[in-house]
């Protein structure tokens, strides 16, 4: 006999898992809980559209079952829950390719010589709320204050922490004296503050790649040209050489890990595609000649429009050392320009932000900025779901609803297929199964 233990959840509110009058057949297993989710309007697939009214089921954290309708199926359990979602659109959760959890926006860079490397789990366990909160189930984090991401990363895998599944870079590999090493200080204290991965010569950096892969990346960042918001003032060009880049990128293949390069230079741009890097994230100055390397290798751009529109909301108040200043007024008139570029040249462009550098939780905004530039509505949201999916080479996992699939679900009113800021607002978020609150 089923017994539907919980009535209907008020919206927004997570589901408590009541266990009344265990059943007494003792094969039925303490976790064989079901969870069903009433949905008024269903997004499984963002490339399919919307298709009306439907029950998800959700056992262990995947989900099982999609039925059109809202007729609940028959559970051989007494251990449900109900989540009433029928007057919300249900899609699957989202995913930004680019974020740094454990770190806030407009902090000084010198302290990074006095808080704790430990500080960055603390900053990130908010982060990682704020995230999940906003929508986004899975992010790839780009470069974290020494391992502090890996431990983000246990934290929200074991449910310790409630926050998106992680997939993460550790520290980033970079040049000497380049963005992602620690520049602006005393050369005793650079050396002192180095995170132990800046390289040269393909042998170094092969073993700097190896060196990550052991301490546990799941994926390696590199920083291949220049950057903004650090103290370096060697511009935003390529930083490695082209034998240091191919060097990077197939010691990492070998260890079946992708690689993600930081890059703003056209020229760094390319050397990068070229090397068969993954992803080129920012790609501020992409021309032709690099998006055509891009496409040859596959690469895919993940724009993270929102950094730009961070650092320029912090322009001139005294935020930024006046190196970075320079440095980020160089950027402001080209942004957008190779999202625009690439879409016209059918190089993919995946939804990555750089939350860290505005403030966590306003990853959604970047689906306004992507549209502005060039996308679709629909085009936006396959960039943040099965399009980032297969980027991180997680496609029969998240990215979609459908049996198997992890229960990475969000829902929020009205259409994102038609207006994309309607993922501004999202009222509930499930992760691995668990609801957010
Ligand atoms: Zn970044």
């Amino acid at each position: 006999m089923i017994r539907y233990l919980l009535a209907m959840l008020a919206l927004g509110l997570a589901a408590p898992a009541f266990a009344v009058n265990a059943p007494a057949d003792e094969n039925v297993p303490t976790e064989d809980h079901v969870t069903f989710i009433q949905v008024g309007n269903l997004i499984a697939d963002p490339a399919k559209g919307a298709t009306g009214p439907a029950i998800i089921t959700v056992r262990e954290g995947k989900i099982t079952k999609v039925d059109a309708g809202s007729t609940i199926p028959y559970a051989a359990t007494d251990i449900v829950t109900i989540i009433d979602m029928s007057d919300k659109t249900v899609m699957p959760g989202l995913i930004d390719l680019h974020v740094h959890l454990t770190g806030d926006p407009g902090g000084d860079f010198w302290k990074q010589a006095t808080e704790p490397t430990e500080w960055g789990v603390v900053v990130g366990a908010k982060n990682a709320l704020l995230t999940a909160k906003a929508g986004f189930t899975t992010v790839r984090e780009a470069g974290s204050s020494q391992y502090s991401a890996f431990s983000l990363r246990k934290g929200t895998a074991e449910g310790v922490i409630p926050g998106p599944r992680i997939i993460a870079a550790g520290p980033a590999l970079a040049i000497v004296g380049g963005h992602g090493d620690t520049t602006g200080f005393k050369e005793d204290i650079n050396d002192a503050l180095a995170s132990g991965y800046s390289c040269t010569g393909p042998v170094e950096c092969a073993e700097k790649v190896r060196k990550a892969s052991r301490a546990g990346s799941d994926i390696i960042k590199i920083t291949a040209t220049g950057g903004v918001l650090s103290q370096q003032g060697r511009g935003l060009e390529a930083h490695f050489t082209d034998a240091e880049m191919i060097s990077i990128a197939d010691t990492a293949h070998s260890l079946g890990l992708k690689v993600m390069a930081h890059a703003h230079g056209a020229r760094g741009i390319e050397a990068a595609a070229r090397a068969g890097i993954d992803t080129i994230d920012h790609g501020t100055f992409a021309d032709e000649a690099a998006l055509k390397a891009m496409k040859a290798s596959g690469s895919a751009l993940v724009p993270t429009l929102m950094a730009f529109q961070g650092v320029s909301e912090g322009l001139g108040k005294g935020i930024y050392t006046p190196v970075v200043e320079n440095k980020i007024r160089e950027t402001l008139g080209s942004v957008g320009k190779a999202v625009t570029m690439a879409k016209d040249m059918g190089v993919p462009v995946a939804f990555g932000t750089d939350a860290g550098v505005f403030d966590h939780g306003r990853n959604a905004e970047e689906f306004a900025l992507m549209v502005r530039h060039g996308l679709t509505p629909r085009e936006a949201v396959i960039s943040a779901t099965t399009l980032a999916a297969e980027v991180l080479g997680m496609e029969e996992q998240i990215g979609r609803i459908a049996p198997g699939y992890s229960a990475d679900l969000i829902a929020f009113d009205g259409n994102p297929l038609e207006e994309v800021t309607v993922l501004e607002k999202i009222d509930w978020v499930m992760v691995r199964g668990r609801v957010i609150d």
